[in-house]
């Protein structure tokens, strides 16, 4: 099993409900605040 990391502040996420999809892969998120600061620069947190 995948240990799912949000990108934004590298916390474990469990339930992933919040989701995004950059450069065709998916990113989880532990909340909605965290998703949405990827979305807005999505290039600074994914490497
Ligand atoms: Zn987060």
């Amino acid at each position: 099993m995948t240990k799912l990391t949000d990108p934004v502040c590298r916390m474990g996420v469990f339930t992933p409900i919040f989701r995004s999809d950059y450069n065709g892969k998916e990113y989880v998120f532990c909340s909605m605040s965290c998703k949405l600061r990827f979305d807005k620069t999505p290039e600074k947190y994914v490497k």
